[in-house]
């Protein structure tokens, strides 16, 4: 068992990455950090950082490296000790590299989604933004229509889940992870998981992370 374990999670825009990395936390002592929940409250919250990355968002493109990798290098440095997962970086070479050199991480998640069952999922996502929590009126659809189930605030759709948005963040997404998961590959800690749904992917996640990490309870329904 590793006692500070460092995990990213990788995979298209829609692929479930939030809804497992919220599994993950709840089963094991990790702190999730989504770069995507830290953006969009900055957007919320209109910082300088928020205003900025708005423009690169809402068009389905990447912020680049500089900004994002001094956010999320900040965040890491804020847990030098204590377990992590981060969700949404790296998500370019660049980023994977410099990570690397400042944390070296433990594994890899990769999962791996149809693209036309990402394209469909994400048309009825909604969102809470404060605690990034994510419904989909398909299949985990909030207890009220348009509300959070733990704080009864309201949720919303993201701008970047317009039908144009998408297209452009998978095209984004097909050009740019190559390397990454090259890069992991190439340091043997990357580690594949396929399916439809999260419900599908998420055994498989929590068995292979038990291997590595002890979970919060053992007795704990998964
Ligand atoms: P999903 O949340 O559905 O898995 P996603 O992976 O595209 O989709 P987020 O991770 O929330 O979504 O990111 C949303 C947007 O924020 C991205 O499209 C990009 O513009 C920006 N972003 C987030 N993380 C990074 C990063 N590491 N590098 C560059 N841009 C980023
Ligand atoms: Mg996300």
């Amino acid at each position: 068992m590793i006692k500070n374990f460092r995990a990213v999670i990788l995979g298209a825009p829609g692929s479930g990455k939030g809804t497992i990395s919220s599994r993950i936390v709840r089963k094991f002592e990790m702190k999730h950090i989504s770069s995507g929940d830290i953006l969009r409250l900055n957007i919320e919250q209109k910082t300088p950082l928020g205003l900025d990355a708005q423009k690169y968002m809402k068009q389905g493109n990447l912020v680049p490296d500089e900004v994002m990798i001094g956010l999320i290098i900040g965040e890491i440095e804020k847990c030098k000790t204590g377990s992590w997962l981060l969700d949404g970086f790296p998500r370019t070479k660049k980023q994977a590299e410099t990570l690397y050199s400042k944390a070296p991480v433990d594994t890899a998640l990769n999962l791996i989604v149809p693209f036309d069952i990402i394209v469909d999922r994400i048309q009825k996502r909604w969102v809470h933004l404060p605690s990034g929590r994510v419904y989909n009126t398909d299949f985990n659809a909030p207890k009220v229509a348009g509300l959070d189930d733990v704080t009864g605030e309201r949720l919303v759709q993201r701008e970047d889940d317009t039908p144009a948005a998408v297209m452009k963040r998978l095209d984004v997404y097909s050009k740019t992870l190559g390397p990454v998961i090259e890069f992991y590959k190439s340091k043997g800690i990357l580690e594949e998981f396929s399916g439809k749904a999260s419900d599908e992917i998420w055994p498989m996640v929590y068995k292979y992370l038990s291997s590595h990490i002890a979970p919060i309870s053992q007795d704990v329904k998964i």
